[in-house]
């Protein structure tokens, strides 16, 4: 059944109206064959009867008187009648008086003569038929037909019917291979079009319409559906371009924002580092006459015009430092990175012996629980961050035991950068004060405490950091220690992912 379901549809259709005209023949012939064998039969047994009449009719003499001759003679007629296999005279008591036999023949004579009329059986006809004198009853004659004569005619029958059985099959054939085609053009022409669409994406595509019945009218559906999907495709379409449209827009104006941001900053460190290095010839000068005054004319001066000369002496010092600080800073905004391949252990290593003197005197213990990484990273710079960290966190440090520790962290997940960390058990930072501690010249002590400073080396850390496109941050808990997190390369967000994975090489 299931091949039947797969074959196309043009033969599936050929085979139906085969298979109904096939059907409908058929009925037709075997009602004709079953009203022609009842027929045939009736006829020959009327032609029986008839000739059994005759037969009693012309008998009538040789019954009487009992004359076997005369009665062989009337029976030897039945010869001339095919099929006629034997035949009989009874008297009136039903003792055979004569018989007759076709020669080649097998007749069974009965011994009496059996209930008047027909009795058909398998292969013979019998007949049995009273003989009348004066309207009594003097003898029967009985007559056997073979039934030849009757299968014969219904083989003819047969034959002619299954001839016309065959030619109607190939007229049905042709003509059932004409009309197919008014169903299945329009729905092969359907099934084609749908492919079309769904292989080339093609919604303008139309099936044709061929006829105003249920296909035409499918066709029709099939049409407005292939119409409204065309419809949404287009406003689909224009949508995205639009977006894609937005979407390059607004790169666009970011990066003209981002060039503009990224001049003014350029800018900015210019100024500052022209008029930074500006400002140092003419303190260099207050200075000097500061100091040629106090060594030339300190002798004129009383005590009091003295120390306000050392104070200015003093100022103009640390005007000085500022103005160093400030420059330093200026200048990492105007210089290239130097990155290269940077083991950090030997960088780390030589700050600590710089620093091994002060460390010592200061009875501070550094620790660095496993080796670092290597990074691509400037050399020079990155020694200063470390530098700076350790030295403040040892110079914010309180505790008879100072303890600091340098070490890092894998990246939280895939594509994330190591985070390095500087962490003390010093004197921490109150929440409040977390920001401003990176800003120029920012301390949160009396100048003189903690050793003095400038407020500048976590602002130049920070610069650094961003440089290599990293970020930095503190997390500390007062008066129990203060940890400062770094990176020195960016993490790849999402969107650089979507990027990648996008992007054919
Ligand atoms: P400076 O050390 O010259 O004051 P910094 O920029 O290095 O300047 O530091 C800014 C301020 O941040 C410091 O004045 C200090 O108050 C605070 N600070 C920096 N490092 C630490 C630390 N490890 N523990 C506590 N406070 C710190």
């Amino acid at each position: 059944m299931s091949g039947f379901r797969d074959l196309p549809i043009r033969r599936k259709l050929v085979l139906i109206l085969m298979a109904v005209t096939g059907g409908a023949m058929l009925l037709a012939g075997m009602g004709l064959l079953t009203f022609d064998f009842f027929r045939l039969r009736r006829e020959m047994v009327a032609d029986m009867q008839t000739l059994a009449k005759v037969i009693a009719l012309n008998s009538t003499a040789a019954v009487t008187f009992r004359d076997a001759r005369s009665g062989q003679e009337t029976l030897a007629a039945l010869g001339a009648k095919s099929g006629i296999r034997g035949a009989a005279l009874y008297n009136e008591q039903g003792s055979s008086l004569v018989r007759w036999r076709r020669p080649g023949a097998s007749a069974k004579f009965p011994h009496r003569p059996g209930p008047d009329g027909s009795k058909l059986s398998r292969e013979s006809l019998i007949h049995f038929q009273p003989i009348y004198l004066y309207g009594q009853r003097i003898g029967t004659v009985y007559l056997e037909s073979s039934l030849d004569e009757l299968w014969t005619r219904l083989q003819v029958r047969v034959l002619t019917i299954l001839g016309m059985f065959v030619v109607a099959a190939l007229a049905a054939l042709g003509l059932s291979s004409l009309l197919q085609r008014l169903i299945s053009a329009p729905v092969l022409g359907l099934s084609d079009t749908a492919r079309a669409v769904s292989e080339n994406n093609d919604y303008s595509l139309r099936a044709e319409k061929r006829s105003g019945d249920e296909l035409g009218r499918l066709v029709d559906s099939f049409n407005q559906m292939l119409a409204q999907i065309e419809e949404r495709d287009t406003a689909l379409l224009a949508a995205k371009e639009d977006l894609e449209q937005r979407v390059r827009d607004r790169t666009l104006d970011l990066q003209v924002a981002n060039t503009e941001l990224q001049q003014s900053n350029q800018e900015l460190d210019d100024f500052a580092y022209i008029a930074s290095h500006d400002l140092k010839e003419p303190l260099r000068g207050i200075h000097n006459y500061s100091t040629f005054l106090l060594e030339d004319y300190g002798e004129k001066l009383d005590l009091e015009g003295r120390a306000k000369l050392e104070t200015l002496l003093r100022l103009t010092r640390r005007m000085e430092v500022l103005i160093d600080s400030l420059l330093q800073y200026s200048r990492l905004g105007r210089v290239d990175l130097a990155i290269e391949d940077v083991d950090l252990n030997k960088i780390v290593a030589g700050v600590l012996d710089d620093i091994a003197i002060h460390l010592k005197a200061e009875g501070a213990d550094v620790r660095i629980p496993r080796p670092l990484p290597t990074m691509r990273c400037d050399r020079v710079r990155v020694g200063e961050i470390f530098h700076n960290l350790i030295v403040n966190a040892v110079k914010y440090n309180e505790k008879p035991q100072k303890r600091v520790e340098v070490g890092y962290r894998e990246g939280s997940s895939a594509g994330q950068p190591p985070v390095f960390y500087v962490r003390d058990n010093g004197i921490g930072i109150p929440e409040k004060h977390q920001d401003a501690i990176f800003r120029i010249f920012k301390r949160l002590h009396p100048r003189e405490r903690f050793g003095g400073g400038t407020g500048a080396g976590l602002t130049i850390v920070k610069k650094i950091v961003e440089r290599h496109n990293g970020r930095i941050w503190v997390e500390s808990e007062p008066g129990h220690g203060t940890t400062f997190y770094f990176t020195l390369q960016r993490g790849e967000s999402l969107a650089d992912h979507a990027q990648a994975a996008d992007s054919p090489d």
